[in-house]
């Protein structure tokens, strides 16, 4: 395993990634020969490259202003930087370290502020990076110290006092969040429905599930693994990470598999919760606690829709979060509903296996362009992971910086901006025509084909799928057919659609995504003065910076309402920021000598106003679109509509007046 295990052999592990032969790769850079690392800087992120090679050298002369990749440029999808840059930029690199080697190759103490600014502000290209100079010293663990465990601990503060905390869910939050308590010396038990952790990573099994943000993104800041075999990894290989997270961190002990969360009730008398427990035997119990995480996440219970005639059907149909692998798809006809993340994940998976299938598309995606989507970590790519110092780091820090805050602006409303309807700005209308060209690139040539798979809507005002050419591949399959009629119904033997034509099917995957604004369901919560948290929400869920909720003392969500991300990061970050947060409340409890804290409605409501009014000025706020980004009142109540950075100093340090402590 790569968590920090020390392991060194030059190659990569065995789940997918593609194994060098050991012999062939330099165990180190001083022992690189300058031939090979020539190659393997041909492989490199020009873009992370010189600020590592300057942190490492100390030569910040290689930041050079023409060597800078255009940020506008490196965030257009498909966009390609002058070849010449990147031939002299990495010539510039190999010199540096060439230089570095000959002079002893020891590496240059931590950069200063103005050296670590100046790295930093390669990486955006102009943006103000001032106020970000601290969220990267935390995100790039340059110190090698890792920033966000709680610098406090029961022990210390309040050794007399026992604190328990259940957390509901051992997925990548509930992980997080039983660590940090442990931390800080709070008695954890997670409560996970299934029987081992994982939470998404573990419940989603269809064929073809992996991940669409980088994994040196995608995976814990203070777990950081160098030996990803994949750019974007497949579903096992993150099931691995967080399998092995857990045991790294010493929480699984602390796991009860196979035990759901039927409902939860403070009594404000003793202050704590009384957390009522289902067993898969069906066995009932009650475990109290004085803090409750929940863990549960935004897309944990599947979406069946509700179509005419949906229990019909004779043959097998399933979700794909509930994929039936006694089903085989060999030779059969398969109709597909819906082409959302999971579908078009899905659909290029089985086509080549099953008989026919029938792809049934409502509303079409946009696709981002991303070659490297499925390609495996290259042998040079890995050995620059591994063993040319900070440029993991830095290569992490440009993937924050290239999927994240860069982002927005492509993304964001002007009000001036017409004509309406297909975009929301200039830039974003940039943007619809790079995606657009894109699919130009791809369906050209069929017409009818490029039609029905060209969107109408603003990019980015439902989720953006990354694809490297496999859904067009896929389409074009002579035993693959896309159906844009609408549904009418499922009959016995198939799917009907609105034309009459009955799409005759032996299996019927429905890829319809999740109950995403139902958060916390289907537990019931219960409050200061029986107050029930979903008739207080009544479908419109609510909570400060996502965590708290008025009237729920010593309650915490984690992935809560707005803190999804549509375009910018990776929902780690969040849940760090989160835990954080939490870890910090709790402290204050504590030291305070208090039992309870809350949040004040005034604080919630007012911070609810301004999350609304941000994502009104963002694309998904305003388009009309079909998405799980809305409830059933029209409200985005699932994202976040600024940047990480604004998050993480709303969430770095709590503000005790936000709260009533008693
Ligand atoms: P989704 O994005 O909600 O997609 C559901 C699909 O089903 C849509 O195409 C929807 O059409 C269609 N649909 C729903 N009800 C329908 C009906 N009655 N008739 C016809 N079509 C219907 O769900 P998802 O694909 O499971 O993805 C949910 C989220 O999970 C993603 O946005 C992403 O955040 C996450 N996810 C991530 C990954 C990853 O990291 N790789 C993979 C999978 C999922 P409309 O578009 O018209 O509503």
């Amino acid at each position: 395993m790569g968590i920090d295990d020390g392991d060194d052999d030059g190659a990569i592990d065995d789940r997918g990634g593609a194994p060098a032969p050991a012999e062939e790769v330099p165990g180190s850079l001083a022992e690189a020969p300058v031939p090979w690392l020539h190659d393997a800087l041909e492989q490199a992120e020009t873009a992370a490259l010189l600020p590592a090679v300057a942190a490492l050298t100390g030569d910040v002369s290689v930041l050079r202003e023409d060597l800078r990749v255009d940020p506008i440029l490196s965030m257009m999808p498909g966009a390609e930087v002058p070849e010449a840059q990147l031939a002299e930029a990495r010539r510039a690199a190999l010199d540096a370290l060439v230089r570095f080697r000959e002079g002893g190759g020891q590496p240059a103490p931590p950069p200063s502020p103005a050296d670590l600014r100046a790295m930093l502000d390669f990486v955006v290209g102009g943006a103000p990076v001032d106020d970000y100079v601290e969220l990267f010293r935390e995100e790039l663990h340059i110190e090698g110290a890792d920033l966000r465990a709680p610098a406090w601990s029961l022990e210390a503060i309040a050794p007399d006092r026992h604190v328990r905390a259940v957390v509901i869910g051992a997925g990548m939050s509930g992980l997080l969040a039983a660590h940090r308590l442990g931390q800080a010396g709070v008695d954890v038990t997670v409560l996970e429905k299934d029987v081992d952790v994982g939470g998404t990573w573990l419940e989603n099994t269809y064929p073809g599930c992996r991940v669409d943000v980088p994994n040196q993104f995608y995976s814990y800041s203070f777990l950081q693994r160098d030996d990803w075999p994949q750019h974007f990894s497949t579903q096992e290989v993150l099931l691995d990470y967080f399998r092995d997270a857990a045991v790294t961190m010493g929480v699984r002990d602390r796991i009860r598999f196979g035990t759901e969360v039927s409902s939860m009730r403070w009594d404000d008398g003793r202050a704590v919760w009384v957390v009522a427990t289902r067993d898969r035997d069906g066995g009932e119990g009650t475990v109290e606690a004085e803090v409750v995480v929940s863990a549960v996440g935004q897309l944990n219970r599947p979406k069946l829709p509700d179509i005419d005639g949906m229990e019909r059907f004779a043959g097998p149909s399933f979700h794909s979060a509930h994929w039936d692998h006694s089903v085989g798809l060999a030779g059969k006809r398969v109709a597909v509903i819906g082409t959302g993340a999971s579908a078009m994940q899905l659909i290029p998976a089985i086509a080549a296996e099953v008989g026919h299938l029938d792809v049934f598309q409502r509303t079409p995606a946009w696709l981002i362009p991303t070659e490297d989507y499925h390609d495996r970590v290259s042998p040079q790519q890995a050995w620059l992971f591994r063993h040319l110092p900070g440029y993991a780091h830095w290569y992490r820090f440009w993937l924050f910086w290239r999927n994240a805050e860069g982002m927005l602006p492509l993304v964001t409303v002007d009000p001036d901006w017409e004509p309406e309807g297909e975009s929301v700005s200039a830039l974003n209308d940039l943007l619809r025509e790079f995606l657009t060209q894109y699919l130009r690139e791809q369906f050209g040539d069929d017409p009818e084909l490029l039609a029905a798979v060209t969107p109408h809507y603003p990019p980015a005002s439902k989720r953006v799928i990354r694809d490297n050419g496999i859904w067009a591949a896929t389409l074009r399959r002579d035993d693959v057919s896309l159906v844009t009629d609408p549904i009418a119904e499922i009959t016995e033997t198939g799917v009907r659609t609105a034309d009459g034509t009955v799409h005759e099917a032996d299996v019927i995957v429905y890829g319809t995504g999740f109950q995403a604004s139902r958060f916390l369901t289907p537990m019931q919560v219960i409050g200061r003065d029986g107050v029930d948290l979903h008739e207080r929400w009544g479908g419109d869920a609510r909570a400060y910076l996502g965590v708290t909720v008025p009237g729920f003392p010593n309650l915490f969500l984690l992935y809560g309402p707005n803190t999804n991300i549509v375009i910018n990061g990776s929902i780690i970050f969040f849940s760090e920021c989160e835990v954080r947060y939490l870890c910090g409340l709790l402290e204050l409890l504590v030291s305070g000598g208090h039992r309870a804290l809350e949040c004040r409605p005034e604080v919630h409501d007012a911070f609810n106003a301004e999350v609304d009014a941000g994502n009104r000025t963002m694309a998904w706020g305003v388009a009309t679109v079909n998405s799980w980004y809305r409830n059933e009142h029209g409200r985005s109540a699932q994202n976040w509509p600024f940047t990480l950075l604004d998050y993480w100093q709303r969430t770095r340090r709590p503000n005790p007046d936000d709260y009533t402590w008693c």
